[in-house]
């Protein structure tokens, strides 16, 4: 076991320093509900541990041009709490719920959710079917970046050496749409996702879907944005036959794993049932949204 420095600091520019600064492995630290238990299980043995909860402004919820922008220490309770969050981005909030225990999402935050860069985490897939952008700050300055463009494989992200994640903003509710997000795991709570479908999509007056996103979790190195499964749904009444396409699109989209929580061909039959089912859930909502 290493000797671990632990630094609290109260800005942002200091964070940046610090972590920019480490010569060996450092990790930030907001809830710590994955970077303790990695520690705890020696899976990580960092020399430095940033903890950016106490630098002002990191832990709220902002309304901004429409949508929000929720600061990367805000507890994901405080998001399932906010009543205009909940009503504008419910798919995004039915991923957040699933965080583990409510006690677990006490002090859990959906930047450390997309930065632990696990397939199977819950708020990505929602997040990036929102079209949600993180800003960054790092010793370079800072930059905006797409949630989708963060994970690149499991445990990394494309965040540099010294990089942080401020904020996250979910854009303003388009008009006529809804979003939507469902896991399937063996047991009904505590449990990592073995297959997760998140879709946002836009309907006109008429009932025809003009715009989607379909975001997979858990069947792949990375969460995936599907443009096939959003075509197979775009220009449709998301009638039976769009539905099938849909979820053909959805399970040939699908590079899972083989474990004991799900076979291969689980997952991919499970991917197209769940497809179908958010769809509809998200239809439903947007028919509601206005
Ligand atoms: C009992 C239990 C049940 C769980 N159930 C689920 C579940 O059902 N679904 C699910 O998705 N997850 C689950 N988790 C995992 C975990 O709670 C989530 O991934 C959580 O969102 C992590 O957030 P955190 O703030 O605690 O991250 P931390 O542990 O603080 O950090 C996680 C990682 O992200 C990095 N990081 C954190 N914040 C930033 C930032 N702002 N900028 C850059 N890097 C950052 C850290 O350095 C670390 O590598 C569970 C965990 C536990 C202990």
């Amino acid at each position: 076991m290493t000797d671990l420095r632990y630094e609290a600091p109260a800005t942002l520019e200091a964070a940046v320093a610090l972590l920019g600064g480490a010569g060996g492995v450092a990790r930030v630290l907001a809830g710590g509900t994955d970077v303790i238990v990695q520690m705890e299980t020696e899976l990580v043995e960092p020399e430095l541990v940033v903890d950016i909860k106490k630098i002002p402004g990191l832990r709220a919820i902002a309304p901004e041009n429409g949508g929000f922008r929720v600061g990367a220490a805000t507890p994901a309770m405080e998001m399932v709490e906010h009543a205009g969050l909940c009503r504008a981005w419910p798919g995004v909030i039915d991923g957040v719920k699933l965080i583990g225990s409510i006690q677990v999402k006490g002090r859990a935050t959906i930047a450390g959710n997309l930065c632990n860069a696990s397939p199977a985490a819950d708020s990505v897939p929602p997040l990036a079917a929102a079209g949600a952008v993180a800003r960054v700050v790092g010793p370079a300055g800072r930059r905006e970046v797409e949630v989708a463009k963060i994970p690149v494989s499991p445990g990394k992200t494309s965040l540099a050496k010294g990089e942080i994640i401020e904020s996250i903003f979910l854009p303003a509710r388009a008009k006529n749409s809804g979003d939507a997000y469902e896991r399937f795991t063996p047991r009904t709570e505590m449990d990592i996702a073995v297959v997760g479908v998140a879709i946002n999509l836009t309907i006109d007056g008429s009932g025809v879907c003009v715009a989607a996103r379909v975001v997979l979790g858990a069947v792949a190195p990375t969460i995936v944005v599907s443009e096939e499964c959003a075509k197979a749904i775009v220009g449709t009444r998301l009638d039976e036959a769009a539905l099938e396409k849909l979820a053909a699109a959805a399970s040939a989209a699908c590079r899972p794993i083989d474990d004991k929580r799900g076979t291969i061909e689980f997952r991919v039959k499970v991917a197209g049932v769940l497809a179908r089912r958010v769809a509809l859930k998200a239809l439903e909502r947007a028919r509601h949204i206005v």
